[in-house]
């Protein structure tokens, strides 16, 4: 492709509405362009690491034995009506109605259109195990469309769906998946950890996510650095420990803690660890109870580890009224002693001597405080957010922790679509069976989005080059000397020729101009044509990503950038 001839608008000032580094980079790289809220056009640029994304994906999908089709992106409400999901979705879910006043929505998601399919196509055992995918456009009316083509409205995912007899079918077809996603973000070049991720409502058995690791990340995830477990923060279990039973050293005495409310404000004034403190939240349940929780004061509470042992949807903080009026005192002094509600505490705490808490009473705290000598032992559970140097819940090495980008997620779904929609297939008995389901999606831009905020630097993208939008690109310095021309259109045309996607820049703009917009638009092997190498019958490689510079015999460039890309697609 010529430069000349492409569209490729890039932009030298940081656009003012993008907070993430890869939203600006796409946006100033000529990739996408706003169209509405989370909604964007692909340009040329942009839809080209989309399909290399897409083509991998393809790939591996098919190698893994699932087959390519494509449903519809616009869907009758019946189908959600009969899975219960037209109610529960809420406003993600886009609906409509047609001239005929019928109801229909966008696909968000397309469990109930797959099993519709299946439920009229596939009747008997010897027809599985079967794996059906699609790449396709996705709308979620998301209530904070953000970060480009991370957390679009409309956006493109890879949606797959499994069929099996029995669960131990499903198992098969679950680890194909896992171990397909693995290959997929190995082939674009991507740091990424596969983590245990909570099933949430769903309620699946088993779920993996496909993290890509990155700083900006919205995900917290832990591994180990001694074994191969790795989960979201949000589902590490953490062991409960060996509490040490040491005998309480000092007295319960009550101190005045004039206006210190938070943890750091008290443990700075009783010149104390953060970690000698015990905190107690109260919290109140989507169901309305209002509870105490305990937690060690450099802790941190996991909202969801709390839900499912509560087996509630939601908890909060409680409002400030109600704090005071089941504490007896204003935020920031509650404690266990004499508190009249139920109280549930972390694991940490349990093995905690002469701690301080909150002493229900306004501008004071106790220190000195043990369990069963001042206060009865609360019921100790995991209920706090794993964090680094934590011990591993398989061997207890210590976990790292890391920031993630959700590309990628693998669920067992059980029986739960084919028995809200009657999908049965019949067994060598001749038995009625539900069919046993997972669901497997890849969010094909947000991959592009995540592996830029991966791989770039202050001046622009680093692309992996399994994902570039071209391998090469051909600088010329100056288009107008005839000869720098011909031995630049020459080495083009031997790269097209051995299939290398090359982009030559052969506008006529000053050189520094066109050597920012190559750093801004990362294309990975870069290669400078002018006359003062020509002189010496050579011209410069620099690749993007190291910097690194050596000068090839014009003679064998062709080959030699053509071998280079090779060694990395393999
Ligand atoms: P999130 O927690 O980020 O909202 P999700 O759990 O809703 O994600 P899934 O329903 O599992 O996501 O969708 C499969 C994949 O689609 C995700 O792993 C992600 O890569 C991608 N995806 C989901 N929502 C969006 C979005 N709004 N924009 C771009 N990609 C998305
Ligand atoms: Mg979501």
């Amino acid at each position: 492709m010529r430069y000349s001839d492409y569209l490729l608008p890039t932009l030298k000032e940081t656009p003012a509405d993008a907070e993430v580094i890869s939203h600006q980079l796409m946006l100033r790289a000529g990739m996408i362009r706003k169209l509405a809220a989370g909604i964007y056009n692909y340009l040329p640029m942009g839809l080209r690491a989309v399909r290399k994304v897409e083509q991998i994906v393809r790939e591996e999908m098919n190698r893994a034995g699932a087959i390519e089709l494509l449903m519809p992106m616009v869907v009758p409400a019946e189908l959600w009506q009969e899975s219960g999901r037209w109610e529960q979705y809420g406003k993600e879910l886009l609906r409509f109605t047609d001239r005929k006043e019928s109801d229909f929505c966008l696909g968000p998601t397309h469990e109930e259109v797959i099993t519709d399919l299946v439920r009229g196509t596939v009747r008997s055992y010897r027809q599985l195990p079967l794996n059906l995918y699609q790449i396709q456009s996705k709308f979620r009316d998301e209530i904070r469309p953000r970060f480009g083509l991370m957390r679009g409205r409309e956006f493109i995912m890879k949606d797959a769906y499994s069929f099996d007899l029995d669960e131990a079918g499903a198992d098969l077809a679950y680890e194909k998946m896992y171990q397909a996603y693995r290959r997929i973000f190995e082939r674009c070049g991507l740091k990424f950890r596969a983590v245990e991720a909570d099933t949430g409502n769903i309620g699946g058995s088993s779920s993996h996510e496909f993290m890509v690791l990155a700083e900006s990340g919205e995900d917290a995830i832990v591994s180990c650095s001694g074994c191969e477990y790795a989960a979201n923060v949000e589902k590490a279990e953490l062991a409960a420990g060996t509490p040490s039973f040491s005998e309480p050293q000092t007295e319960l005495v009550k101190v005045p803690t004039p206006g210190r409310r938070t943890i750091e404000e008290v443990a700075a004034f009783l010149r104390v660890g953060v970690d000698r403190l015990v905190k107690t939240l109260i919290v109140q349940t989507d169901g309305g109870e209002i509870l105490a929780v305990l937690l060690r004061g450099d802790h941190e509470l996991n909202d969801i580890k709390l839900c499912r042992l509560l087996g509630c949807n939601e908890v909060q903080l409680a409002d400030d009224e109600t704090v005071s009026r089941t504490t007896g005192a204003p935020v920031g002094f509650a404690g266990p002693i004499g508190l009249k509600l139920r109280v549930l505490a972390d694991h940490a705490v349990a093995g905690m001597v002469d701690f301080i808490t909150g002493a229900n009473q306004d501008d004071m705290h106790f220190t000195g405080v043990s369990w069963g000598r001042d206060c009865a032992a609360p019921t100790f559970a995991d209920l706090r957010l794993a964090k680094a140097g934590d011990a591993c819940p398989r061997c207890g090495a210590s976990l790292e922790l890391w920031r993630g980008i959700e590309v990628g997620h693998v669920f067992k779904l059980g029986t739960k679509y084919s028995a809200a929609l009657g999908a049965t297939v019949l067994d060598d008995q001749g038995q009625e069976r539900e069919l046993f389901m997972g669901c497997y999606g890849i969010g094909v831009g947000r991959t592009v989005a995540a592996a830029i905020e991966q791989n770039h630097d202050r001046n622009g993208i680093v692309f992996p080059l399994p994902i570039a939008p071209f391998q090469v690109l051909i600088t010329v310095v100056n288009p107008r000397e005839e000869e720098v021309l011909a031995a630049a259109n020459d080495l083009y045309r031997q790269l097209e020729a051995a299939g290398i996607e090359v982009l030559l820049d052969d506008r006529d703009e000053r050189p520094g101009s066109k050597f920012k917009d190559a750093d801004l638009i990362g294309i990975p092997l870069r290669v400078t044509v002018g006359s003062r190498g020509l002189a010496e019958g050579a011209v410069e490689l620099q690749e993007r990503a190291s910097g690194q510079r050596t000068m090839l015999p014009m003679a064998d460039a062709a080959r030699l950038l053509a071998e280079q890309v090779r060694a990395v697609l393999g």
